[in-house]
């Protein structure tokens, strides 16, 4: 027997979990982080490893998992395009067969369950800004499908599961979030600008730099998430999680170069396949049912983000 929420987090030790996992041991949670240190390395949750309420298991979720909690965040996926495109047919199944598994965990002891879903999922959006109700634009055999067309499958089988099983699952579309804890050589944009930078090397900007993205500050998303989960069982997204507040690549460039004061050069390289050209949520939805939006700015988030990876220069 045990009185306190028992909470299961995949992807525990990476970016998002290992914030995830901080959040919920503060609310005097237990947490059981899963984790296959595929993307990310055990020094995101070394802080957390005393804490007797916190608990991690080494574990691919594409295998069966027996536990007892009250409630699980799926967030275990390799999240990068450099990351995500390294072992596609592992992306494949850790997005199917890893929701398959936590589905029928969620299945078995009747509790809810997150789903990290992605703005993804709307691939090379036609729509801008994109509210949920958009069905987006992806290609289905490009080198990104893998995590697109996985995250879009994981989507359909969570509401496979609620409508089937009378499950309470929450997909979240989380939009491109950075802060403390990014993996500094994860390829994402924010982490090579800001290593780049601090280290005096090119700034890469792909292709011309007009491509247009937002970006959220973790603490931000985490807060959205929890209040998601939280309430209302009847509710389960699609929800927008992001920042509406959208730049190009090469403003996001220049802000970085100020804000670091580096000598760096900015240099043009080929756009990656399929990159879709702009990108920017409708919050209406996370506005009008949590009264949440951003409270980080772009300027203050940077320099939390900074300070994390002065340390490892
Ligand atoms: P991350 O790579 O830092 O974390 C993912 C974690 O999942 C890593 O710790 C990795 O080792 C683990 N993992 C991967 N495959 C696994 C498997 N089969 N079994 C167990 N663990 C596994 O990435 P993140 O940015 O923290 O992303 C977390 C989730 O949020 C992902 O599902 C991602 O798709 C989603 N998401 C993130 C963003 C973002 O901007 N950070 C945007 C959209 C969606
Ligand atoms: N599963 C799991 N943990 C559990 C219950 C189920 O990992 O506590 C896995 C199980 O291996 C199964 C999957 O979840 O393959 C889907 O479960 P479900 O009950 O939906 O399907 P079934 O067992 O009928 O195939
Ligand atoms: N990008 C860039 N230089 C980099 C890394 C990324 O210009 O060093 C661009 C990338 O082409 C995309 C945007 O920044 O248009 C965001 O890329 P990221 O990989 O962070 O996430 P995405 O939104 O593509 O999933």
């Amino acid at each position: 027997m045990h009185l306190r929420k028992r909470v299961l987090v995949t992807g525990g030790s990476g970016f998002l979990g290992s914030h995830l996992c901080e959040r919920l041991l503060q609310e005097d949670c237990e947490v059981i982080c899963v984790d296959n240190f595929f993307t990310s390395s055990k020094q995101n949750i070394e802080h957390l490893l005393p804490n007797p309420r916190f608990e991690v298991i080494r574990h691919d979720i594409t295998f069966p998992l027996y536990v007892e909690v009250d409630e699980i965040y799926n967030l275990a996926c390799p999240a990068s395009p450099i990351h995500y495109q390294f072992d596609p047919v592992q992306t494949i199944k850790t997005c199917v067969h890893g929701a398959i598994n936590m589905l029928g965990l969620a299945k078995r002891l009747r509790i809810p369950i997150f789903q990290a879903s992605t703005s993804e999922v709307y691939g090379d959006p036609e729509v801008h800004p994109q509210p949920e109700s958009y069905w987006g634009n992806v290609n289905p055999i490009g080198y990104r499908s893998c995590y697109d067309e996985g995250k879009r499958c994981a989507e359909s089988l969570f509401f496979a599961y609620q409508r089937q099983h009378g499950l309470a699952v929450k997909v979240g579309r989380i939009f491109n979030t950075y802060g403390p804890r990014m993996h500094p050589n994860d390829g994402r944009v924010v982490s090579n600008f800001i290593m780049q930078a601090i280290q005096g090397k090119p700034i890469t900007v792909y292709g011309d730099g007009s491509q247009t993205r937002a970006f959220c500050y973790v603490d931000d998303l985490i807060e959205l998430m929890i209040r998601f989960m939280r309430n209302d069982h009847n509710f389960c997204g699609p929800l927008n999680m992001g920042n509406p507040n959208d730049f190009t690549i090469l403003e996001l460039a220049q802000k970085i170069i100020k804000l670091t004061g580096s000598r760096s050069h900015i240099s043009f390289e080929p756009l990656p396949n399929d990159d879709p050209s702009q990108r920017k949520p409708d919050i209406a939805i996370a506005y009008s049912k949590y009264k949440w939006e951003p409270q980080t700015q772009l300027n203050e988030g940077l320099l939390q983000t900074l300070n994390y990876f002065n340390k490892f220069i």
